[in-house]
């Protein structure tokens, strides 16, 4: 089973840049909603399983790839942004920003640009791809799609409408520049030393 993770901060501690309401919301609705569905769909797996029963098996598959991807990006984003302390890529990961992406700023450009072409529900991620060794930024559609495999996620953002519509309605490039105030650096360059 699945549990929820605790909110690293207050629900009030991204304020002014990701309100309290979507914040509210997006845990403890939207969220949870991701690890009770990934429960329920183990569960399904379990009984097909010793029932030898596969009719649902493609249904099943595919949801487990979409809520469990869906979870586990919340909780990486969760994670990926806190109070407005100023935080910074650590010097490792620096060095890797400049060597892949020209510097640091190229990066921001990049990623920026990235989350605002998002079609519809989507995500924007800064990754580490082992069999490259190196830095790449991917737009991921829905939760799951578009990925390259065995990346690791560093930095996600999360570009469904729910995650701003409520505070920012249609002014997605408001809602990315608010992001960079947020985001918890020492959370990513854990992750990157980690790799
Ligand atoms: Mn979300």
């Amino acid at each position: 089973m699945l549990k929820m993770i605790d909110l690293p901060y207050p629900l009030t501690a991204l304020e002014p840049y990701y309100s309290t309401k979507t914040l509210d919301l997006h845990y403890h609705i939207l969220y949870k909603g991701y690890i009770d569905s990934t429960n329920k769909i183990e569960e399904s797996l379990e009984k097909a399983r010793n029932e030898g029963n596969f009719e649902n098996i493609k249904c099943l598959e595919k949801n487990l790839s979409f809520f469990g991807s869906g979870a586990i990006l919340h909780e990486l984003f969760f994670a990926n942004m806190g109070p407005v302390i100023p935080t910074e890529p650590s010097i490792n990961l620096m060095e890797q920003m400049i060597k892949n992406f020209g510097s640091y700023e190229k990066f921001k450009k990049q990623f920026t640009e990235a989350s605002k072409a998002i079609e519809a529900s989507g995500w924007c991620l800064l990754v580490w791809v082992p069999k490259w060794k190196k830095l790449e930024i991917l737009q991921c559609e829905k939760h799951q799609n578009l990925t390259l495999w065995g990346c690791k996620p560093l930095l996600v953002l999360d570009m469904w409408e729910h995650s701003y519509y409520l505070q920012y309605n249609t002014r997605r490039p408001a809602y990315i520049d608010a992001f960079w105030n947020i985001v918890n650096w020492n959370e990513v360059n854990k992750r990157f030393n980690n790799l």
